[in-house]
């Protein structure tokens, strides 16, 4: 197909991120009705290549596609996967945590908050003891990296504790899949998730679980407390028809399958690899400034850098974000609420060059406005 000629620009907030122009143009194609068996075959391929990215045996896992942002995955797990009388477990140690106990307060889950520090990872042995205290527990949550503040959290620990104590365990990989290796089967995950504008670098609108088969199917007795997100009945449709229950992202799904198709061209170890010299590139563009970060470099998950804000008084977050904006560069808010912070992140189809760009653009912004990287205390 023909190709236009797209600006480009460089997303350094946590998705979605910035895209190849191949996967852009796989979104144009001709109209096609979703019901068509020609998409449903399109969808089989999608799902059992999604298996592969997460390593998960296809006799034991299965993926479920949905028509949403990432969060509906969150909702979808937590309504569907806690049985009558049980409770779920979150570890929590940030923002999208916190989004997770949000779902379970809205349906009037069972639950407990094991709440942590924000900027460390979560106390193995408080989640131990909390499994020992409580034998209710059905279900263990907790997101893999902390996109609010950079944190990669122990799931592989988390899941064993989990397992241990008879729980399954759930784990949000919005922001890791397909950038941070992952095995389904190793690292004690039950059920993951993502969305195909993060790591996989598509486009915003459809959204996966992947997760073992078996206890999906025993979930189909559980308490129903949705219908457009239940996981049992999006799955026994896909089981049934090869179809969504209801209509598709379609342009979206074409897109997600180039983007796949460019995952594998690329490879696990080398997309990883990539996304972390970038990551080294924006602590290093950083340091060279003179800024200061908020979280200790050994639990960072290398992909997303919470940058602490000067206290020079000419800084203005928004200004340096138009700035910088206004030039093809996307920086982001903070999710840290008790430290003023903005984040740059590793995402995306770029490579140190775009960093190094980026810094050039950062430090003009940084004299326009005539602001000091100066920190008190
Ligand atoms: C991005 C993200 C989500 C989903 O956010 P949406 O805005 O609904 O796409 C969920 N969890 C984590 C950890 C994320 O990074």
């Amino acid at each position: 197909m023909e190709s236009l000629t797209i600006k480009r620009n460089i997303l350094l907030n946590p998705g979605p991120a910035t895209t190849t122009d191949t996967v852009k143009m796989a979104q144009v194609v001709p109209d096609i009705c979703p019901r068509e068996q020609d998409f449903a075959k399109l969808m089989k391929g999608l799902r059992s290549d999604l298996l592969k990215v997460v390593h998960a045996p296809a006799d034991q896992y299965t993926s479920v596609l949905f028509c949403g942002s990432g969060t509906i995955n969150i909702d979808i797990c937590i309504n569907s996967l806690v049985p009558e009388g049980k409770k779920i477990l979150v570890v929590n140690n940030g923002a999208y945590n916190t989004r997770a106990v949000e779902v379970c307060q809205m349906y009037h889950i069972p639950h407990i908050n094991l709440q942590s520090s924000v900027y460390e990872q979560p106390d193995l042995a408080a989640v131990e003891k909390a499994l020992k205290d409580n034998s209710d527990v059905a279900v263990v949550y907790c997101c893999h990296h902390e996109t609010g503040t950079g944190i990669l959290n122990p799931i592989r620990e988390i899941g064993a504790l989990a397992h241990q104590y008879g729980a399954i365990f759930v784990t949000d990989t919005t922001s890791t899949l397909g950038m941070i290796p992952l095995d389904v089967v190793k690292d004690n995950v039950d059920f993951c998730m993502a969305s195909a504008q993060k790591g996989l670098m598509a486009m915003s609108g459809l959204s996966f679980i992947i997760g073992r088969e078996d206890i999906i199917k025993a979930s189909k007795d559980y308490p129903t407390r949705s219908y457009y997100c239940n996981l049992y009945l999006q799955y026994e449709y896909f089981e049934k028809t090869g179809e969504m229950h209801f209509t598709p992202p379609v342009q979206t799904i074409y897109a997600t399958i180039q983007a796949l198709k460019e995952y594998f061209a690329e490879g696990e170890v080398a997309k990883f690899a990539r996304h972390h010299r970038v990551y080294e590139a924006i602590h290093q563009g950083l340091s060279e400034l003179g800024f200061q970060t908020a979280i200790d470099k050994s639990i960072e998950s290398g992909l997303v850098v919470s940058v602490k804000y000067p206290d020079d008084p000419n800084w203005s977050f928004e200004k340096v974000h138009d700035y910088c904006y206004e030039r093809g560069f996307t920086i982001y808010p903070g999710k840290i609420s008790t430290t003023n912070t903005f984040r740059l992140c590793s995402l995306g189809a770029i490579d140190v060059k775009d960093i190094e760009d980026f810094f050039i653009v950062l430090k003009d912004a940084l004299k326009y406005y005539n602001i000091k990287l100066v920190y008190h205390g």
